[in-house]
C-alpha cells in the first residue's frame, strides 16, 4: 500500500500486502494468531444502528447515511475538502462532512450520487450539523448493518482498524484451538470465571445495547470478561515466574559453607553490634549460600538501616570458603566509600582487597585485574561499569549488587545472563517495593529486610522555604557549621541538560563561598574527574569541607556521620525516592539533623503532591507506597525507561486481589496439571518469557 491510510478511514484499501503488514503487525507485537486473539479493543462504535440524517443532533458519536450532493475542495480559512450528503427521500435533511487532510483515491470514493455510509461525531458547524475527518464507506441502498459493536484496537500507522478487525474476526473463526480453555473446568467454576473463547469472543466484539451498568464495567475493565482476561495473564506471569524459581533451584552453585574465621573477626571489629533485624537477614543469607543452588536475594532496608555490614559478612563467607566476591555500586562514589569502609573494617584481617576504579592508574588497575584472574585476589569492588568491562573472576562465588534498583530492569537480566547465574547473588535497595509489586515484578527473588535502625538515630526535621526567603537559609547554615556542624547543599536537578546542571553547581558554589567566607566551601559533580571527587569527598569526612556543594552525584549511599544539615534547592524538580535518599544522608551521626526544602513557587500539582508526602513521611516503606500512587507502577519500577514491557491488562494496584488468586492458582496447575499449564504460557508468553519476568 502506498499512501498511509487515516486511522478509521473506511475507503483505504482493506489488505496492506506481503512485508508492510507483517512489519506492521510486529510493532504491535503481533508475532502469531495467538497473539491476535489477544490484542484487545481499546473501545467500540455502534455501528449497528443507522440514525437517519433528520433525527441527527449535536453530541454523540453515531452512525448515519445519506447520498452525496456534492464533493468540492475549498481553500478558505484553509485547505479542506467539503462533501454535502443528504437524504435522498427529505433532501432538505443534510450533513456536512468536512476532511482537512485527504488523498485522491478518498476525493474520488466521495463522488456526487454515490451512498455513503458515516460515522463520527457531530457538531454544529455554520452551514448546520457537520462532522469532521468521519470514518465512511460506500455502499449500496439498504447494505446490511454489523450486529455486533465494532472494536477499536490499538494500532500503528499505515495499519487501518478496518484490517485489523477483518483479520482478528478472521483468526478467530479459523481455528477453534486459539480459544480453546486451557484451565481445568474446577478452576473455572470454583472462581466463577467466564470461559475464555466467551471472554475473547465478547471482547472482541460485544452485543450492541448493553446496559450502562454492562457498558461501564466494559469501559473500566471490570467487566467478568476482562477479568478473565487478566487472570489469565497474571497466572501466565506467576506461571513464568514460578518456572523460573523452579529451574534456579536445578541450577548449581558454589556451597559457602563458611569457617566463620573472617566473619567472626569481623564482627568483632566493627565499632557496634548488629540489631535484631541485621543479625535476621544475615541468618538468612549465611543459610542460602551454604545451598548448592544460586541465591537471588533481595536485601531491602530503609535508607541508614545498615546493609553494608551485611554485605560485608556475606563476602567474608564466600572467601572463607575459597571464593571470590564482587561487590559492585551504581555510582564511583558510593563504591569508593564503600571500598575505604571494607578496607577500614578488614584491618588486621588478611583479605586482599581490589579497588577497580576509573582513578586507578592503569597500570596498577592492570595488576589488580591479573591479581583478580589468577585468583589471588578474592575480593574486587568497583561499579558496575567496570565490571561490565570484563573483569574476569573465575572463581566469582557471590555477586553483591548494591542499590539494585538503580541498575534498572534490563540491567539486572543482563547481568543474569552474563554466565553469572552460577554465583550466588546479593542485591540491595532501599526503594522499598510495596507487596504487590514485589510479588510480580520480585516474585523470582527472595527478599530479607531489615525494617529496624541502629539504636540513637534521630529522626531528621525537615523544613519547607520559599526560595524568596534562601537568603536566611544561607546564614543559618553559616552560623551552624560556624558552630561545627557539615552541611550538603544540593543543586537543582536540570535533567535535560547536564551542562546547564555543571554551570549551575559553579554558580551555586560562588555563591556559597562569597556568602560564607570563613568556612570551606567544597564542590562535588559529576564531571569531576574521580580522583578529584575522591579528594573532595576525602576532605569532607575529614571535615576539612565545611559546605559541601554537589549534584545528585551523593543522592546513593553517602555516609558521612558528621554531617547533620542538608539543603536540597528547588526540591520541587525531585522525585519522592530521591528526596528521600538524599535526607538520608544526613541524621546519621548523634547531632539533630535537618533537610531544608528550598522550593519556588508556583509549584505544579504532582510536585505538591511530592513535598507534602516527603514532608509528613519519614518512614521509606510509606513513601515509596505514596510515590507509586503518584506515578504508576511502570513508571515507579524504571521500567518504562528501560523498555521493558510490564502487564498489559492487569493492573498492579487495582488488580491486587488477582494476583493472589493467580498465584494460588499457578501452584495448583503446576503441582496438578503441568501439560495446562505449559499450554496456557505458550499462548500467552509465547517465546517473550523472559521478557515478562521482567
Ligand atoms: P544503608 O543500609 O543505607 O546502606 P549503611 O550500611 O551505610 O546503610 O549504614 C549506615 C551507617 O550505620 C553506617 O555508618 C554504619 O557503619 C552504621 N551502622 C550499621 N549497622 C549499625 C549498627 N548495628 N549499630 C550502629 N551503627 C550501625
Ligand atoms: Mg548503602
Amino acid at each position: 500500500m502506498s499512501a498511509p491510510a487515516k486511522p478509521g478511514d473506511k475507503s483505504a484499501p482493506a489488505k496492506p500486502t506481503g512485508r508492510g503488514l507483517a512489519d506492521q503487525l510486529a510493532k504491535l507485537g503481533l508475532a502469531r494468531d495467538a497473539d491476535l486473539v489477544l490484542h484487545l479493543p481499546l473501545r467500540y462504535e455502534d455501528h449497528t444502528r443507522l440514525v437517519p440524517l433528520a433525527s441527527l443532533s449535536p453530541g454523540l458519536a453515531v452512525q448515519t447515511e445519506g447520498v452525496i450532493v456534492n464533493t468540492d475542495v475549498q481553500y478558505r480559512p484553509r485547505r479542506q475538502l467539503v462533501c454535502l450528503i443528504a437524504d435522498p427521500r427529505q433532501r432538505d435533511a443534510q450533513l456536512v462532512l468536512r476532511f482537512f487532510t485527504f488523498y485522491p483515491s478518498q476525493q474520488k470514493a466521495l463522488a456526487p450520487g454515490n451512498r455513503l455510509r458515516v460515522f463520527g461525531d457531530v457538531r454544529p458547524g455554520h452551514f448546520g450539523l457537520e462532522i469532521v475527518h468521519p470514518q465512511f464507506k460506500v455502499v449500496a441502498e439498504d447494505s446490511p448493518l454489523p450486529d455486533r459493536l465494532t472494536p477499536v484496537y490499538p494500532t500503528t500507522a499505515g495499519l487501518s482498524q478496518e484490517t485489523l478487525r477483518k483479520l482478528v474476526a478472521r483468526t478467530l473463526a479459523a481455528d477453534p484451538a486459539l480459544t480453546a480453555e486451557t484451565l481445568p473446568e474446577s478452576m473455572v467454576a470454583r472462581r466463577k470465571l467466564w470461559k475464555f473463547g466467551d471472554a475473547v469472543a465478547f471482547l472482541h466484539a460485544p452485543p450492541p445495547r448493553l446496559s450502562e451498568l454492562t457498558q461501564r464495567a466494559l469501559d473500566a475493565r471490570t467487566h467478568p470478561a476482562w477479568t478473565r482476561l487478566k487472570f489469565d495473564e497474571l497466572l501466565a506471569q506467576q506461571l513464568s515466574l514460578k518456572a523460573h524459581r523452579r529451574a534456579r533451584s536445578q541450577r548449581r552453585a558454589p556451597v559457602l559453607t563458611g569457617s566463620g574465621a573472617l566473619t567472626r573477626r569481623l564482627l568483632e571489629r566493627v565499632p557496634f553490634t548488629l540489631t535484631r533485624a541485621q543479625q535476621r537477614v544475615w541468618r538468612e543469607i549465611a543459610h542460602d549460600l551454604k545451598r548448592a543452588s544460586p541465591m537471588q536475594r533481595l536485601l531491602q532496608g530503609d535508607v541508614g538501616c545498615g546493609k553494608t555490614i551485611v554485605a560485608a559478612l556475606a563476602a567474608l563467607q564466600a572467601i572463607e570458603s575459597g571464593k571470590q566476591v564482587a561487590f559492585m555500586a551504581p555510582t564511583e562514589i558510593l563504591a569508593e566509600q564503600h571500598y575505604r569502609k571494607l578496607v577500614s573494617w578488614l584491618e588486621g584481617i588478611d583479605v586482599a582487597v581490589a579497588w577497580l576504579s576509573g582513578s586507578v592508574p592503569a597500570k596498577e588497575r592492570r595488576k589488580a585485574r591479573e591479581a583478580l584472574a589468577s585468583g589471588a585476589t578474592p575480593f574486587a569492588i568497583g561499579t558496575h561499569a567496570l565490571f561490565q568491562e570484563g573483569v574476569e573472576l573465575p572463581n566469582l562465588g557471590l555477586a553483591i549488587i548494591d542499590e539494585q534498583h538503580r541498575f534498572g530492569v534490563a540491567q539486572r537480566l543482563a547481568l543474569r545472563g552474563k554466565g553469572q547465574a552460577e554465583a550466588h547473588q546479593l542485591m540491595m535497595s532501599a526503594t522499598p517495593i510495596p507487596r504487590t509489586l514485589a510479588m510480580t515484578f520480585y516474585a523470582d527473588l527472595d527478599v530479607s529486610a531489615i525494617d529496624e535502625m541502629p539504636p540513637g538515630r534521630m529522626a531528621v526535621a525537615t523544613r519547607m522555604v520559599n526560595q524568596k526567603r534562601r537568603a536566611e537559609i544561607v546564614a543559618w547554615v553559616g552560623k551552624a557549621c560556624a558552630e561545627g556542624r557539615q552541611a550538603y547543599w544540593v543543586c537543582p536537578l536540570i535533567e535535560e541538560s547536564e551542562k546547564l546542571e555543571l554551570q549551575t553547581a559553579v554558580a551555586l558554589h560562588a555563591e556559597l563561598t562569597a556568602a560564607l567566607p570563613t568556612l570551606a566551601v567544597g564542590l562535588l559533580h559529576g564531571r569531576m574527574k574521580p580522583d578529584e571527587k575522591t579528594a573532595t569527598m576525602a576532605a569532607f569526612v575529614d571535615g576539612r569541607i565545611a559546605v559541601l556543594v554537589a549534584t545528585t552525584v551523593i543522592e546513593v549511599g553517602v555516609d558521612v556521620p558528621n554531617a547533620s544539615i542538608m539543603v536540597i534547592e528547588h526540591a520541587e524538580r525531585f522525585g519522592l525516592s530521591q528526596l528521600h535518599q538524599l535526607r538520608g544522608r544526613v541524621g546519621r551521626g548523634a547531632a539533630e539533623s535537618t533537610c531544608v526544602l528550598l522550593f519556588e513557587e508556583p509549584l505544579g500539582e504532582v510536585a505538591k503532591m511530592r513535598l507534602k508526602v516527603i514532608f509528613e513521611n519519614n518512614d521509606g516503606f510509606e513513601i515509596a507506597r505514596q510515590d507509586l500512587v503518584i506515578r504508576g507502577p511502570g513508571e515507579f519500577l524504571g521500567a518504562k525507561q528501560s523498555g521493558v514491557p510490564l502487564l498489559r491488562f492487569a493492573d498492579l494496584e487495582r488488580d491486587v486481589a488477582l494476583i493472589e488468586q493467580a498465584r494460588d492458582a499457578a501452584e495448583t496447575l503446576l503441582a496438578q496439571e503441568p501439560e495446562a499449564a505449559a499450554a496456557h504460557l505458550e499462548r500467552w508468553l509465547g517465546g517473550r518469557a523472559e521478557f515478562i519476568r521482567a
